[in-house]
C-alpha cells in the first residue's frame, strides 16, 4: 500500500523511522517560466506494486515522468527510486529502471529480435546471454512467433508488447510507462495489463504509469490523481469510490442550474453542476430518483443512478468534470 513518506535523517532516527518506501517522491516541484507544473508533489509506494498517476491534460503527468525517467532534472523536492536519487545518479536509476514510452521507439524497419538485439548491447548485453534474454521476453509476451517480422508488419498490441520487452531487457527493477494502453482496442488491452500485473506478481517489477484514461487507472493497485500539479487524492481505487459511499445521480435538464437550486432547496445534501447536468451523491438514490420525479418531472430530461467511478472521485476532489 502507499506508505508514509519517510525520510531518515540521520541514525538518530532510525529507531523510529519506518524503512524507506521503495519509490518516495517528496514536494517534488518544477515550473517552466513562471508557469507551475509541479506544486509540491509527494506519495511513496512500496515493492512489487502498481502505481497509476491519472490526471487530466496539464496536470503535470509528463514532467513527472520526465523527472522520474531522469530525464529533467526537479527544482525543489526529491525522487528516491529503489533508494538512489535521479538528479544525483541518473545511471544507477537507469539500471534499475526500464522505461516504455508513449510513442514509438521501435525500428520499424528492423525485427522484432534484431530491435531487442540493439537494445541488449545498448546495456552491454552480448552473445549467450543476450540470446537467451530475448528468449526469455519473446516467450513471456507471446511474440515467439512473429520474432523475424519486420514491427512495421506487427498489430499495435504486438507492437507494445515488444516495446515491452525493449524495457525489461536489463531485468530492471521498476517499470516506467506513458500512457502505456492509449489508443488499444479494448481486448487489446486487456491482455497488456495481464502481461504488467504478471510482471507485478511473478517477476516482482514494482510499476508506475501515467494516464489520462480511467479505464486505464481503474487496473492499478494504488492511484495518485494529480490536477494542476498538486496531489488531488490518492488510494487504490476502490477505497477511492467507496469514500463517495453511494450513488451518484445525474440529472440532465434545460436549466441545470436553475433546477439545481430548486433541487437544494426542496432536498438535503449537496447538488453541483458538472458538464452542464446537476449531480448528486446520495445513499439509496433510488429514492431520491423517485422523489425527484415527483417534485419536478416536467424539468428533468433524463436521470441515472450509477455506483460512484473515478470520475466522481475527481469531480468531488476538484468541482469540475474530467476533461481531457
Ligand atoms: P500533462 O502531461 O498532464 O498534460 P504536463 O507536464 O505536460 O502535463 O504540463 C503541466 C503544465 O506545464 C501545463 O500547464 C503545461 O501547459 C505546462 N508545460 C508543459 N511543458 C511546457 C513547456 N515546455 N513550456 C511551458 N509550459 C509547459
Amino acid at each position: 500500500m502507499l506508505t508514509p513518506a519517510t525520510h531518515p535523517t540521520g541514525p538518530e532516527t532510525s529507531a523510529e523511522t519506518p524503512p524507506e518506501a521503495f519509490v518516495d517522491v517528496r514536494n517534488l516541484a518544477f515550473r517552466y517560466g513562471d508557469r507551475k507544473a509541479l506544486d509540491g508533489i509527494s506519495f511513496s509506494l512500496d515493492q512489487h506494486r502498481i502505481l497509476g498517476l491519472l490526471g487530466p491534460n496539464g496536470s503535470g503527468k509528463t514532467t513527472l515522468f520526465r523527472i522520474l525517467c531522469t530525464l529533467l532534472q526537479p527544482q525543489g523536492g526529491q525522487v528516491r527510486l529503489a533508494g538512489l536519487d535521479p538528479a544525483t545518479d541518473p545511471a544507477g536509476v537507469r539500471r534499475r529502471m526500464g522505461v516504455v514510452f508513449q510513442t514509438n521507439s521501435l525500428d520499424q524497419e528492423l525485427t522484432v529480435a534484431e530491435n531487442l538485439v540493439c537494445q541488449g548491447r545498448l546495456h552491454g548485453l552480448r552473445g549467450a546471454r543476450l540470446k537467451t534474454r530475448i528468449e526469455e521476453l519473446l516467450q513471456r509476451f507471446d511474440l515467439g512467433g512473429r520474432r523475424n517480422s519486420r514491427v512495421r508488419t506487427l498489430s499495435g498490441g504486438m507492437r507494445r508488447r515488444t516495446e515491452l520487452a525493449k524495457g525489461l531487457l536489463h531485468r530492471p527493477r521498476i517499470l516506467l510507462l506513458d500512457e502505456p494502453t492509449a489508443g488499444l482496442d479494448p481486448h487489446i488491452r486487456q491482455e497488456f495489463w495481464d502481461h504488467l500485473t504478471d510482471l507485478r506478481d511473478s517477476a516482482g517489477i514494482t510499476i508506475l504509469f501515467t494516464t489520462h484514461l480511467m479505464e486505464e487507472a481503474e487496473v492499478c493497485d494504488r492511484l495518485v490523481i494529480l490536477d494542476q500539479g498538486r496531489v488531488v487524492t490518492e488510494g487504490s481505487p476502490v477505497e477511492l469510490k467507496d469514500r463517495i459511499g453511494g450513488d451518484v445521480i445525474v440529472v440532465h435538464s434545460r436549466d441545470p442550474n436553475g433546477l439545481k437550486t430548486r433541487i437544494q432547496a426542496r432536498f438535503p445534501g449537496p447538488a453541483s453542476v458538472v458538464n452542464g447536468a446537476v449531480r448528486m451523491e446520495q445513499r439509496r438514490g433510488h429514492e431520491l430518483i423517485r422523489d425527484l420525479m415527483e417534485e419536478f418531472s416536467s424539468e428533468i430530461q433524463a436521470v441515472s443512478l450509477g455506483k460512484p467511478t473515478l470520475e466522481d472521485v475527481f469531480i468531488r476532489e476538484t468541482g469540475r468534470g474530467f476533461q481531457v
